[in-house]
C-alpha cells in the first residue's frame, strides 16, 4: 500500500504523502498567510468532524479565505483520505492559503486559494499521552504569546514563533512543555495545547487569548456533566502555583497531564485525581457516537 504512511489530497489529486508537492510560491509557506484545522481518527471514526469542519470555515471566514469546496465536499476528500491510508487512528489536517499570486501582484484579493489536505498517522505532543505520558512545564519567561490584537489565536494559524520560542526555552530549562502569559501576565496556552489547572476544587481554563480548542470544549462538556465546578475565565501564574493539578489538551494526544511547574512538583508531583478521571472520560468518549463519524474502508 503506496498510501501507508499516508495520504495527502493536492491540486484535485489523492497522492501517497511523502509525494504531496506544493508550489515555492504558495503564500501559505512563504507569508504564513493560512489557516487550518486537524481533527483525529481514533479507532475508525473521526472524533468531533463537524465540530473541527465548523471551526475551520470560521477561520478561513475571519481571514477572508475561501477555499474552493465546500464543507460537504471537505468531508468527502478527508473521509477518502482515511480510506486510501487505511489508518486505524490518523491525525488529519485541513489546509487553506492565500495560494499563489498571480505573476506580478501582490494584491491578496486577485489570489485564488488554495486546499490541501493529509492524513497521517496519530500524532502524540507527549508518548503515551492516553496512559502514561506526563509533561514537565514551565511559564516561559523569554517571550510572551502574541499580542490578540496582532493575531487572532481564535483562528487556527502559523504564527509560532513565539510558541516555538517557548518550547526551546522549555528544552533549555530542562522541561517539556512552555506555557505562555500575555501583557498583562494572563495564563494563555502553549505549542498546540488549552491549559487547565485543579485549584480550590475548581477546573479553571482561560476564557479569552486562546484557540478554543476542541478537545477543550469536550472536557468542560464531560466536566459539568460530572458535576465538577469550571471557571472560564482571566487569572495569572499565581492560580498556576496554587494549583494541586494541571493538565493540558489537544486532539493530538488528548488530556496530558502536567507534574511539574518551572521544576517544582504540581500537587504531590502525580497524575492527581480529577486529571485521571477527566483523561478516562475523554478516551471513553472516544467509543459515544454523538462524537463519531465512521470511515467506511470498504474492507471484507
Ligand atoms: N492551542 C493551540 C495554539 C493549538 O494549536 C491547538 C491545536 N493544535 C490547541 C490549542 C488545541 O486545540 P484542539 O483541542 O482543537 O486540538
Amino acid at each position: 500500500n503506496a498510501f501507508r504512511d499516508g495520504a495527502a489530497y493536492v491540486d484535485g489529486a489523492f497522492v501517497p504523502v511523502g509525494e504531496a508537492r506544493i508550489s515555492i510560491l504558495d503564500t501559505g509557506f512563504s507569508r504564513s498567510d493560512v489557516t487550518y484545522d486537524v481533527v483525529a481518527v481514533w479507532n475508525g471514526a473521526f472524533f468531533r468532524l463537524e465540530d473541527h469542519l465548523e471551526r475551520f470555515e470560521r477561520s478561513c471566514r475571519t481571514l477572508r479565505l475561501s477555499p474552493p469546496y465546500d464543507r460537504a465536499e471537505i468531508a468527502r476528500i478527508l473521509v477518502q483520505l482515511v480510506r486510501s491510508s487505511r489508518l486505524r487512528s490518523a491525525y488529519v489536517e485541513t489546509i487553506c492559503t492565500r495560494g499563489v499570486p498571480p505573476p506580478g501582484s501582490r494584491d491578496p484579493r486577485t489570489f485564488e486559494n488554495s486546499f490541501f489536505a493529509y492524513a497521517i498517522p496519530y500524532v502524540w505532543i507527549v508518548p503515551d499521552a492516553s496512559t502514561t505520558g506526563t509533561m514537565d512545564a514551565v511559564i516561559a519567561r523569554t517571550v510572551q504569546r502574541i499580542p490578540v490584537t496582532s493575531v487572532d489565536p481564535t483562528v487556527k494559524n502559523f504564527h509560532w514563533a513565539d510558541l516555538t520560542r517557548g518550547l526551546y526555552e522549555a528544552y533549555d530549562r530542562g522541561a517539556t512543555h512552555p506555557i505562555l502569559l500575555d501583557a498583562d501576565g494572563n495564563v494563555t496556552e502553549g505549542p498546540g495545547y488549552n491549559v487547565f489547572a485543579v485549584s480550590d476544587g475548581t477546573l479553571l481554563t482561560p476564557a479569552a487569548g486562546v484557540l478554543e480548542g476542541i478537545t477543550r470544549r469536550t472536557v468542560l462538556e464531560l466536566a459539568e456533566a460530572d458535576g465538577i465546578p469550571v471557571s472560564v475565565g482571566p487569572f495569572g501564574e499565581d492560580r498556576l502555583r496554587d494549583a494541586v493539578e494541571m493538565f493540558a489538551t489537544s486532539t493530538a494526544g488528548g488530556v496530558m497531564p502536567i507534574v511539574t511547574l518551572d521544576g517544582a512538583p504540581i500537587g504531590d508531583g502525580a497524575v492527581g485525581p480529577t486529571t485521571r478521571h477527566l483523561r478516562e472520560r475523554y478516551w471513553a468518549a472516544h467509543a459515544d457516537t454523538r462524537y463519531l463519524t465512521p470511515v467506511d474502508y470498504g474492507d471484507v
